[in-house]
C-alpha cells in the first residue's frame, strides 16, 4: 500500500479565498478520490460539502490542527475533469473564492450531503391499454388528458422532468393501468420522439451559414451569426443541431432569461427527435438535478438553459450556441459575476468544438472580435420567408401636443393601423403609473427611505414602490408634510400610457405586459399567447414585450421615448439603447403585412438615432467602436470594479482608499479611477462606492487583483463593508 497521498485539499463553500487541507481517514482509500469529488468535511461547527482540488502527500497545517474528512460522497467525481477546470478557471478569472464558485455552479441538491447518491431518472410511458384510451373517458380531467396526449407522441417514454404535472396525476394513471414508470437503467435503449415539423428550405444566406459551420464541426471556431430580427437564425441552429445529434453528440444552447419561453422549447421539441434537458429558474431543486443528470449521462442530447446552464456537464459535446449573445442577463450581476457567453467560448475552445454566438444586435465586444478575426461573421441581412424588414421612422415630437407621451401624429398612425386590422405595439421602458409623485402645495415628493431615488407611483394598487430596492407602501390621499390633497403624478409609465390608450381607443382590446402584470406563474405565457393570437390589438409594455417574441399580427411598433438611452451615465447606454430599439422594431411586420416602426424623439438630429434609422446596426456599431477606441474603453481596454457598500456613510470610501494605496504600492500597469461614490450612492439602506481598475494589459489586471486580495482579507477595514470584485463589469452603476 502506498502512503503517498494522505492529505486532501478541499474547496469549501465560504467567502474565504483559501483552500483547506484534511487528513484522509484510514477507512478511505485515496484511489477513490480525484479532483472534482465531493466530500463531507468538518468546518468550524458545521459539516459542509466541499470539492476535492488535489491529493497531496503533506501539508503545512500542524498535525494537531489537521482534521479528517468525514465522508466521500460520490463513487465517481461529481465534476468531470473539464467541468472542474472550467469552474477553476472562472473562479481565477473573476477573482471569486473557489469553494463558493463550485457551490454556485453545482445544482443545489449536490451541495447537500443528503442527496449524495445521484438518483436514477424516472421515465413514464403509456401501456397498451393507455394507448388505446378513448379521449372521452378523460373528458373531465384535463391534466390527465394532456399527459396522455404528450406521451402518445413518445413511444419510448418521457423523463419525469418533462412532464409538467404533479406526481399524483401520474400515479393516478398508473393505478388505472394506463401508465408505467421505469427506473430506466438501460441507457443504450433508443429514446425517440416523433418529429412533427419538417425542416424548412433554407434561403441562400442561411444555407451559407449552415454550410460554413458544418464544415468546421471537428474543431474550435467561434462564429458570430449576425442576422436581423426574423432572419431565421433559429432555423440555422436547428439544422446544425440535427447534424450534430445525428453524430450522437450533445448540444448546449444558452438563451437569455426572457428568451426561454414554451414557444421556443416546443419549436425544438417538434423538430428534434431526442430528449431535451431544460434548465431555467422556475425549476425545483429536484428537477434541476434531474436535468443536470440527464445531460451528464448523455441521455439528453440537447441542453437548453439560461445563464447557469453553462455549468452543465456534457460528456459528448458537439456544439455550443449562445442566442442573443448581447443580452445582459448572460452576465451574473451578483456573487459569482461570470459571463456565461465568455465561459461558453472558453468551453468550446477547451473541448475543440465550434460555438455560435447569435444576435441581431451583437455586443460591441463580439463585433470587435470579428474585426480582429478571432470570430468569423455569418450574416443574414434579410428576413426569411415572405416577411420584409420594417421601415424605421423618427418622429420629432418637439412642439407636438402630447397625451401621456403619445403625440397626436403617433395616435393617428395607430388609428390607421388598427383600422386596417393590424396590431400595434407600444414600448416604454418604465413600468408603473408615474415615476414621481409631487405635492403641488409644498413641493414634497415621494422618496425611497432606503435609496437615493424616487418611488414610482402605481395607481391601480394605490402604492408607491421603489424599483431599486423593492420597498413599497400605500399612498395616502394627502401630502405627509403639509396635508394638502393636491398630489400630482409627474411623468409616465406603462400603466398611465395604457390608461391614455384606453381612453383614446375604447373599442379595442389593450394588453399591458410588464413585470407588474406578469407576477403570477403562467401569466406571462397567457399574455404572450393572447398577443400572438391577435386577440389584443394594442400591446403596451416594457422590454419583456420587446424581446424575441413572434407576434405575426403586429404591423406598427412604436418607441415612445428614444431619448432615455442617449444621455445615460453608463458608457454602454447608447449600445443598449440601439439594441433595444432594433429589438422593438423587430416585432413589426413578421407576418403577411408589412411593418412600420415609429420612434418618438426630442433629438431628431442625434447621430446615433440617424445611423440606426438611415443605415443599420453595423454602421452604428462601427461608429460606436470608434468612440470606444478614442475614449480607451472596452473592448479596447479591460475593466474591473472593486465595489464596497455599508450602512455607515464613510466606510466604503475609507476601505476603497486603503485598497487604492495598496494597489499603488503593487506597481502594476493598471490605472486606478476613484474611489468614487456609486452613481446612486445609497441603495437598499447601504452606501456604495467603487474603485475602477483599467488597463490595456489584461495580465496586469489579474496580477494586481491576485496581490490585492490577500491584503484585503487580512484588513480590519474590510470587515466594516461588503466588498466585491466585478471583472468585465456590464453595469457601471
Ligand atoms: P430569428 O431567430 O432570426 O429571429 P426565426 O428563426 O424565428 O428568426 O424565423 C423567423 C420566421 O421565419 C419564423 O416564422 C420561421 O419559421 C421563418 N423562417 C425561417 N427560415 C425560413 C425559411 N428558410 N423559409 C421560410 N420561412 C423561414
Ligand atoms: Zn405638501
Ligand atoms: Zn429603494
Amino acid at each position: 500500500m502506498t502512503t503517498a497521498h494522505q492529505i486532501v485539499r478541499v474547496a469549501v463553500p465560504s467567502p474565504l479565498y483559501r483552500l483547506f487541507d484534511y487528513r484522509l481517514p484510514a477507512k478511505v482509500d485515496a484511489a477513490t478520490l480525484q479532483p472534482g469529488s465531493r466530500v463531507l468535511v468538518p468546518f468550524g461547527r458545521q459539516r459542509l460539502v466541499g470539492i476535492v482540488t488535489a491529493l497531496l502527500s503533506d501539508t503545512d497545517v500542524a498535525p494537531d490542527k489537521l482534521k479528517a474528512l468525514l465522508e466521500v460522497l460520490d463513487a465517481q467525481p461529481a465534476l468531470d475533469a473539464h467541468l472542474f477546470a472550467l469552474i477553476q478557471w472562472a473562479a481565477d478569472y473573476y477573482h471569486y473564492p473557489l469553494g463558493d464558485a463550485f457551490a454556485t455552479a453545482l445544482p443545489v441538491l449536490l451541495r447537500k450531503s443528503t442527496a449524495g447518491k445521484p438518483a436514477s431518472i424516472q421515465w413514464w410511458k403509456l401501456t397498451d391499454a393507455g394507448r388505446k384510451l378513448d379521449p372521452n373517458d378523460l373528458k373531465r380531467a384535463p391534466r390527465q388528458t394532456a399527459v396522455i396526449a404528450q406521451l402518445l407522441n413518445h413511444s419510448e417514454g418521457v423523463p419525469r422532468q418533462e412532464l409538467d404535472v404533479p406526481l399524483n396525476v401520474l400515479t393516478g394513471l398508473k393505478d388505472k393501468g394506463w401508465l408505467i414508470d421505469s427506473e430506466q437503467t438501460d441507457r443504450s435503449q433508443p429514446i425517440s420522439r416523433i418529429v412533427s415539423q419538417e425542416k424548412l428550405v433554407l434561403n441562400t444566406d442561411q444555407q451559407l451559414a449552415v454550410e460554413t459551420v458544418a464544415a468546421k464541426l471537428n474543431g474550435f471556431s467561434t462564429f458570430l451569426l449576425e442576422g436581423v430580427t426574423g432572419s431565421g437564425k433559429t432555423e440555422v441552429y436547428l439544422q446544425l443541431i440535427e447534424t450534430v445529434i445525428a453524430n450522437d453528440k450533445q448540444v448546449l444552447i444558452l438563451v437569455p432569461e426572457i428568451g426561454l419561453t414554451p414557444q421556443l422549447v416546443s419549436r425544438f421539441e417538434k423538430r428534434l427527435p431526442v430528449p431535451l434537458a431544460i434548465l431555467h429558474s422556475g425549476l425545483t431543486d429536484r428537477q434541476r438535478l434531474d436535468a443536470w443528470q440527464l445531460a451528464r449521462d448523455s441521455v439528453a442530447k440537447i441542453v437548453i438553459g439560461t445563464r447557469s446552464a453553462i455549468f452543465t456537464p456534457l460528456p459528448n459535446p458537439g456544439l455550443i450556441i449562445v442566442d442573443e449573445e448581447h443580452d445582459t442577463s448572460l452576465k451574473q450581476q451578483e456573487g459569482f459575476r461570470y459571463s456565461a457567453r465568455d465561459l461558453a467560448v472558453w468551453r468550446a475552445h477547451k473541448l475543440s468544438i465550434p460555438i455560435i454566438l447569435g444576435s441581431a444586435t451583437p455586443s460591441l465586444e463580439s463585433v470587435y472580435n470579428v474585426e480582429q478575426q478571432r470570430y468569423q461573421r455569418l450574416h443574414l441581412p434579410e428576413r426569411a420567408g415572405q416577411a420584409c424588414m420594417p421601415k424605421l421612422h423618427l418622429l420629432d415630437v418637439r412642439h407636438q401636443a402630447m397625451q401621456e407621451m403619445l403625440s397626436e401624429p403617433l395616435l393617428q398612425r395607430i388609428q390607421t393601423h388598427l383600422t386596417k386590422g393590424g396590431q400595434v405595439l407600444v414600448f416604454l421602458n418604465r413600468r408603473g403609473f408615474s415615476p414621481v409623485l409631487l405635492c403641488h402645495d409644498c413641493g414634497w415628493h415621494a422618496d425611497c427611505p432606503r435609496c437615493d431615488s424616487r418611488m414610482t407611483f402605481h395607481q391601480q394598487k394605490k402604492q408607491l414602490r421603489c424599483h431599486h430596492c423593492g420597498h413599497q407602501r400605500m399612498v395616502s390621499p394627502n401630502c405627509p408634510d403639509c396635508g394638502s390633497s393636491e398630489l400630482i403624478a409627474i411623468g409616465q409609465g406603462t400603466e398611465r400610457v395604457e390608461q391614455a390608450l384606453t381612453a383614446r381607443f375604447p373599442d379595442h382590446t389593450i394588453l399591458r405586459i410588464d413585470r407588474d402584470t406578469t407576477r403570477r406563474k403562467g401569466s406571462l405565457q397567457a399574455a404572450l399567447s393572447e398577443a400572438q393570437s391577435g386577440a389584443a390589438q394594442i400591446l403596451v409594455g416594457t422590454q419583456m414585450l420587446a424581446k424575441g417574441h413572434h407576434f405575426p399580427g403586429v404591423t406598427l411598433a412604436t418607441i415612445l421615448d428614444a431619448d432615455q438611452g442617449l444621455f445615460g451615465s453608463d458608457f454602454r447606454s447608447s449600445e443598449r439603447m440601439a439594441q433595444l430599439i432594433l429589438q422593438v422594431a423587430g416585432r413589426a411586420g413578421r407576418g403577411d403585412q408589412a411593418g412600420e416602426v415609429i420612434i418618438q424623439t426630442h433629438q431628431p438630429d442625434h447621430p446615433l438615432l440617424r445611423q440606426l434609422v438611415e443605415q443599420d446596426y453595423q454602421a452604428f456599431a462601427k461608429a460606436a467602436l470608434q468612440e470606444r477606441s478614442d475614449a480607451q474603453l472596452p473592448p479596447f481596454t479591460n475593466l474591473a470594479l472593486l465595489r464596497a457598500e455599508a450602512p455607515q456613510p464613510g466606510a466604503p470610501m475609507a476601505f476603497l482608499e486603503q485598497c487604492q494605496q495598496w494597489a499603488l504600492g503593487l506597481q502594476c500597469a493598471v490605472q486606478l479611477w476613484g474611489p468614487l461614490p456609486a452613481p446612486m450612492e445609497r441603495r437598499a439602506g447601504r452606501y456604495r462606492a467603487q474603485l475602477m481598475l483599467q488597463t490595456s494589459q489584461r495580465g496586469e489586471l489579474h496580477r494586481l487583483l491576485d496581490s490585492l486580495i490577500p491584503h484585503i482579507e487580512s484588513e480590519k477595514l474590510a470587515r466594516t463593508v461588503r466588498w466585491s470584485i466585478d471583472v468585465d463589469p456590464q453595469d457601471m452603476l
